[in-house]
């Protein structure tokens, strides 16, 4: 079964970077790879025009309320948008988002037609006292994963540290990810990595058999090396 490798560029709160823009720019659709960017909100609309496949990093649930500042997974797929992150480690900690609020983000995300790329990982602590799965497992088993969803491991102590696991440790928790996985739609669904991805280590993470692609933090803000890790991803996966 062959999935087809996706990196995704979250620039969280940055602003898209000018060169995005370019005809010929690393973000846009390409051959043997699916890319999305993440931008922020005010940024959707523009990168939407500019035909960049374009996600949210962030729905509410509700279609529509008083939920001061928030946009809907509704008004999210109204916009254009075919992508939406749910529960990255950093809404989990900014915002306290827990467990049941990524699932009903991913259900909503699910009911209005948008594909959820849904976060999860463990933090230094729970990797340090061994319970690393038993934490993801927890993640991933509340989970409605249905056909259109993507996992992205994303170890908390790995994210903007430069500090990343051995590509081997990372293949053993995609593997055990791929394991909850209901056996219809085990070795359909991608799972990426993400973490302190860089031009230089991405090879070696997409050489792991199920590791399907990335979510790139920092690294995707400069186009030269989102364009080399896109590049990592075509030649190991082709
Ligand atoms: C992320 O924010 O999802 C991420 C992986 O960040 P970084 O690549 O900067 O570690």
């Amino acid at each position: 079964m062959t999935r087809t490798p996706l990196i995704a560029a979250n620039w969280k709160m940055n602003p898209a970077p000018p060169e995005a823009f370019n005809p010929d720019s690393a973000y846009r659709p390409q051959s043997g790879i699916e890319t999305i960017v993440f931008p922020t909100f005010l940024d959707v609309r523009a990168c939407l025009e500019a035909g960049l496949p374009t996600g949210a990093q962030y729905g509410h649930p509700d279609s529509t309320g008083a939920h001061t500042g928030d946009v809907s997974m509704t008004m999210i797929k109204k916009t254009g948008c075919q992508f939406v992150l749910c529960g990255h480690s950093e809404r989990r900690r900014d915002h306290g988002e827990k467990d049941s609020d990524v699932v009903a983000q991913a259900e909503s995300a699910l009911r209005n037609g948008l594909h959820p790329v849904i976060c999860v990982g463990e933090t230094a602590a729970e990797r340090k006292t061994k319970r690393h799965k038993q934490v993801v497992e927890r993640q991933v088993r509340v989970l409605p994963l249905r056909e259109m969803v993507t996992i992205a491991y994303e170890p908390v102590w790995a994210i903007g540290t430069g500090v990343t696991p051995t590509p081997e440790q990372a293949q053993d928790m995609h593997a055990f990810i791929r394991s909850l996985i209901p056996e219809a739609r085990r070795e359909t669904t991608r799972i990426l990595y993400g973490g302190s991805l860089t031009a230089e280590n991405a090879a070696e993470f997409f050489e792991q058999p199920d590791i399907d692609g990335g979510l790139v933090g920092g690294a995707s803000l400069k186009p030269d090396v989102f364009r080399a890790i896109v590049l990592a991803a075509v030649q190991t996966k082709s």
